[in-house]
């Protein structure tokens, strides 16, 4: 019998329908043995160290029939990814004191039943928090998008939404690493002067000050717009469209600014897409873990040699983790959303 100890969880108490506010979830908190239960061969017991925000987590706190996601339990703990220490393993590839980063619960401890999607934390010089952003889920998310999906040649020009969250920020300093010029939309003037001043951004604008989003394009972009990182969808993706260039690509990699609304709004001119010949694809970056080790060969230099940089929003403890999941749908987060529920 392994040590019981108390264990804090985040858990769902009602399906979401439209906004996620913090009374969705509560703080509730329970007992775990610091061992693995007999009959749980293949399972890993950890200790969460860093648990990130995605805004992903919000179709999940939704009950919809058919969805490309299961729904949470409710009055269950939450899970999305997080970096994490094992305490105790029955399974052959994971060794007990090893740091792990991947799927696990919204909680201080977790056994992990089916570790499938958890990788060893392969390089200790970083910080372990970089697993849930630049180093995890996020950077791939950039990498696979931008250099997959948009063939990035040098000279073209690139158009982030979202520019200085978890993802965004690196598209754009990918896109200044293939030679491309890049301008970013973020919703503050604090995160305006950060595309622009820490991550290199050659022009950056608040969204939220533009009446014409079309407008506001054709000023970045008087001759068009090569490569469109989408991280929001709706009216903004409908106005980019109609500023592309010949054989411009589209990464859809996300519509934060639909998954809220009770009716998705509609893109009206998709007629430019074939004028255009536009390429516009959406991807999953879970389709495309294959290419962790080849994404982290050429990211881990560049982060040691400063060629790009990292901005996290820490919440302190696992009481802010509510909160924290809540702001990203507001943009309160500036950078990637991090939860801290222990320094190992
Ligand atoms: P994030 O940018 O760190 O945080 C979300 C940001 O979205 C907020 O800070 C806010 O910034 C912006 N936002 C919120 N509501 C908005 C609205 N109504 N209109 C416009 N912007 C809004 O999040 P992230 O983790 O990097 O994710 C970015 C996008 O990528 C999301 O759409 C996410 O779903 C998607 N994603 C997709 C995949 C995939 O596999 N395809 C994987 C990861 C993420 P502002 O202050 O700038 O408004």
């Amino acid at each position: 019998m392994g040590e019981e100890i108390s264990n804090k969880q985040v858990v769902l108490n009602n399906y979401v329908e439209t906004y996620v506010k913090k009374s969705d979830m509560s703080l509730r908190t329970s007992k775990i043995q610091l061992k693995i239960p007999s009959g749980c061969d293949g399972a890993i017991l950890v200790k969460n160290l860093y648990l990130s925000c995605d805004p992903f987590i919000l179709s999940r706190m939704k009950k919809l029939e058919g969805h490309y996601i299961a729904s949470f339990t409710l009055d269950s703990p939450i899970s999305g990814f997080g970096v994490s220490k094992i305490l105790d393993s029955s399974h052959p590839n994971f060794k007990t004191g090893e740091l792990v980063w991947g799927f696990t619960g919204w909680e201080e401890y977790s056994l992990i039943k089916d570790p499938n999607i958890l990788f060893k934390v392969p390089d200790k010089d970083l910080p372990f928090s970089y697993y849930t952003g630049i180093l995890g889920m996020p950077g791939m998310t950039a990498y696979v998008g931008f250099f997959e999906f948009c063939s990035p040649k040098k000279g073209e020009t690139v158009y982030v939404s979202a520019a200085s969250g978890a993802v965004g920020q690196l598209v754009g300093q990918f896109a200044k690493t293939a030679g491309c010029y890049v301008v970013g939309s973020a919703g503050s003037k604090e995160k305006v002067d950060l595309l622009k001043n820490k991550f290199g951004f050659d022009e950056a604008f608040n969204y939220k000050e533009e009446q014409d989003y079309n407008a506001a394009l054709k000023r970045y972009f008087p001759d068009g717009i090569d490569i469109y990182f989408d991280n929001v969808g709706g009216k903004m993706l409908e106005a980019v469209l109609n500023n592309m260039r010949l054989n411009a690509r589209v990464a859809l990699c996300g519509m934060i600014s639909q998954y809220s609304l009770e009716q998705p709004e509609g893109i009206y001119n998709l007629l430019n897409v074939i004028i255009k010949r536009v390429r516009m694809e959406g991807f999953f970056t879970s389709d495309h873990y294959h290419l962790y080790p080849k994404f982290m060969e050429m990211v881990v230099p560049l982060i040691k040699e400063e060629k790009i940089t990292y901005v996290e929003d820490i919440a302190e403890g696992i009481e802010s983790a509510p909160g924290a999941l809540v702001g990203l749908f507001s943009g309160r987060n500036v950078g990637k959303q991090v939860v801290v529920v222990a320094r190992e």
